[in-house]
């Protein structure tokens, strides 16, 4: 039997890159993945499909809307869900072949199967072929996380179906409501609203995407109306029941006023939950909190000696690239490198059209925390690249230390959103300042200009603001 430096249990952006980075570092690395292709969820049923879907339904919602003001005539615009669906999966299966030519590369030996931890340093796998008993020195636990569903509404995949079912709808449905308006309900909500659908979201909270700049989040909110995306905020599904042509939800408003709503499909988008159960961790002497979460310590090390964790399965955002920097950490710290992620400069992004994107905190954050700080923000609206690219909505907001001028956050609602928050975050990592930003020369025409004119009114100095 082969014995091994480290074992990875899962094998989503967590835990293959964590077994590339430590092939790299010189381990004999095995990587245990119940359900192949390797990626997990961000490549098979999260980030890169709905990515894709996204793109191609902008494509066709802009040939409907938007070619016409080019001077592009199109007539009979349809969209075939068929080559929608196989495009989806070409770009899946050709990312997901390219992470099995990285194991090989990495001399990474790939078990597929169900992995289980029998005491600190054995993993026994349950595959097709039978149990593998596998010798490890460490064990990097990336479980991942998976959809959570309401009590009173179970997922069927018909009618009420999760996130990975609406990734692969046959048709488009004639409504849809979608329980929550997070990144995960936003970005399918305008997939299948672009295609045709008539999409109602239902958010308890008094905002869309709530984790966001509360005036980026209003920014957003008033585009997706335009789109025809609807929204009944402050308001609570009571209850679902299934009918012949769909579901109908009983839903109460703030004023605790009840109503009914029936569509063809409900998406339950009401967020996500460590991978923890049924998978005996806390029979080994893992400790998990209160929310299912691994509890790890500094080096990611959990109750357990020389077992660690790491990605969607221990606390933190459920983010692929989080994910993929924990993993990569925590190799390095096993290897006795010195390592760390800046959990301040992690970048979350919603793919609506406008896109979304923040790094760091907002300015009511820093309010709720007592820190002092200046902000400016700047519009789109008089920004040359964002007119001639016919995409005007939104807003570039840059957050400040009042005393230092650090900056502690940024805020992009609008085009390519994206692309530019790196700026921001590049900024953070170098422990930056406002000040750095607006005296660096940007090119013109582009988007960042705007980023610019945002870090020059933190200290109104903005030349077009
Ligand atoms: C629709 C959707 C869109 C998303 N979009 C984005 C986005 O745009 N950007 C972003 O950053 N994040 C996005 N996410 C979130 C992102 O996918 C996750 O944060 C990321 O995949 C977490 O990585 P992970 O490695 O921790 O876990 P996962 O990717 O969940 O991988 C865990 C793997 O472990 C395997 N596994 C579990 N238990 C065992 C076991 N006992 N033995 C063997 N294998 C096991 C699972 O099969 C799975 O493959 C999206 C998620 C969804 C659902």
């Amino acid at each position: 039997m082969d014995k091994f430096d480290l074992t990875v249990l899962g094998g989503g952006p967590g835990g293959y890159v964590a077994a590339i980075r430590a092939a790299q570092l010189g381990m004999k690395v095995a990587l245990v993945e119940k359900k192949l292709p390797l990626g997990g969820t961000c490549l098979n049923v999260g980030c890169i499909p709905s990515k894709v879907l996204l793109e191609s339904s902008d494509l066709y919602h802009k040939a409907g809307n938007e070619f016409s003001k080019h001077g592009i005539a199109v007539t009979g615009a349809s969209m075939s869900i068929e080559q929608l669906m196989a495009r989806k999966n070409k770009v899946v299966k050709e990312l997901t072949d390219g992470i099995m030519i990285l194991m090989k590369k990495g001399n990474i030996k790939v078990i597929n199967g169900f992995g289980r931890i029998k005491s600190k340093g054995l993993v026994e796998v349950t595959g097709e072929g039978g149990i593998e008993t596998v010798e490890t020195d460490k064990i990097l636990i990336a479980v991942g996380s998976e959809p959570v569903e309401l009590p009173f509404l179970p997922f069927d995949g018909d009618k009420v179906v999760n996130s990975t079912d609406a990734l692969s709808f046959g048709k488009v449905p004639s409504s849809m409501i979608v329980i929550g308006a997070g990144a995960i309900g936003l970005e399918l909500g305008s997939v299948w609203s672009r295609l045709g659908s008539k999409v109602t979201f239902v958010e308890i909270l008094p905002r869309v995407a709530p984790f966001a700049d509360s005036q980026a989040s209003k920014m957003l909110e008033r585009a997706l109306i335009a789109q025809g995306l609807q929204f009944k905020l402050e308001t609570k599904v009571v209850s679902g029941e299934k009918t012949a042509g769909g579901v109908v939800l009983a839903i109460q408003d703030k004023n605790g006023a009840e109503s009914k709503i029936e569509a063809e499909k409900v998406l339950v988008a009401v967020g996500r939950k460590p991978a923890t159960k049924k998978q005996g961790f806390e029979e080994v002497g893992i400790k998990l909190d209160e929310k299912g979460r691994i509890k790890v310590g500094d080096n990611f090390q959990t109750a357990l000696s020389s077992v660690y964790a790491i990605g969607d399965c221990i606390e933190g955002p459920m983010l692929a690239h989080k994910a993929s920097e924990e993993g990569v950490a925590c190799v390095e710290k096993i290897a006795g490198l010195s390592a760390h992620v800046n959990y301040a400069a992690i970048p979350n992004v919603v793919y609506t059209e406008p896109e979304l994107a923040q790094v760091g905190i907002s300015d009511e954050e820093a309010k709720a925390k007592g820190i002092a700080v200046k902000s400016g923000k700047s519009y789109f609206k008089g920004n040359g690249r964002a007119k001639s690219l016919m995409a005007e909505d939104g807003f570039v907001k840059v957050v400040a230390d009042a005393e230092t001028d650090k900056l502690l956050g940024l805020h992009i609602v609008g085009p390519r959103a994206s692309e530019m928050i790196h700026e921001g975050a590049l900024c953070m990592e170098f422990e930056g300042t406002a000040e750095d930003i607006g005296i660096m020369c940007h090119a013109h025409p582009t988007l960042s200009e705007t980023l610019k004119e945002a870090a020059l009114a933190v200290h109104k100095k903005a030349i077009h603001g």
